[in-house]
């Protein structure tokens, strides 16, 4: 729940606040609920208010400052925040599949997990931070990311990590892949697809992605 110190900025705000479960107001955070257009309506009423609404993007601001330094400064609030997210981890299979996908795809000695049979789109990695407006939720990071997904079919369109895995887990799973959860069946599975098919195993006629 957002705080009450938020909770007086304006109607406009209001309804923002109540539609955003994320406790921190970034992108990163942005595990939402519904259809991309509700998205895409919230996001530009957000960048809105942050354009227009100095006080409120002050507080937002402040927040999101204070939320960071009591991460730092606090053992106990830290302790709790990484129990919230063991708990999620735990509970949540989407979650945790996203944590993963995103651990697998990130890591530097894997870079072979982006050239793997992905479906709708094949993750993407820079060396420096991009800007890419997201499909989906229409949000684009000011600061760039290093990590985005790029559609298959449309290769000038991108999605964020969030809303690529607001897709159905099987969706979001490389063709072949879709039970898998972890690196190590992870690996397994790519030794045994290779045996049975080189060629198969790998995405085909995609666009130019994978590590940059
Ligand atoms: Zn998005």
């Amino acid at each position: 729940m957002w705080p009450t110190l938020f909770q007086n900025a304006g109607s406009v705000a209001k309804k923002s606040y109540a539609l955003i479960e994320s406790r921190l107001f970034s992108a990163s955070n942005a595990y939402l609920k519904g259809g991309s257009s509700r998205h895409m309506e919230r996001n530009e009423r957000i960048k809105l208010l942050r354009r227009t609404n100095e006080e409120w993007r002050e507080r937002m601001n402040a927040f999101n400052r204070d939320y960071g330094r009591r991460l730092r400064e606090t053992p106990d609030f830290a302790e709790k925040e990484s129990e919230r997210h063991r708990e999620r981890y735990a509970t949540n299979p989407q979650y945790r599949l996203s944590c993963l996908i995103r651990a697998w795809v990130k890591h530097d000695r894997w870079a072979w997990i982006c050239e793997l049979p992905w479906k709708t789109h094949r993750p993407v990695i820079y060396t420096t931070p991009v800007q890419h407006r997201c499909e989906s939720c229409g949000i684009t990071r000011l600061r760039g990311s290093r990590f985005v997904w790029q559609s298959i079919a449309q290769p000038d369109s991108y999605s964020c990590h969030a809303c690529y895995m607001k897709q159905e887990p099987e969706v979001c799973m490389p063709k072949g892949y879709e039970d898998i959860r972890g690196m190590r069946a992870l690996v397994a599975r790519k030794r045994q697809l290779d045996e049975l098919n080189p060629q198969a195993s790998r995405a085909e006629g995609t666009v130019d992605g994978g590590k940059k």
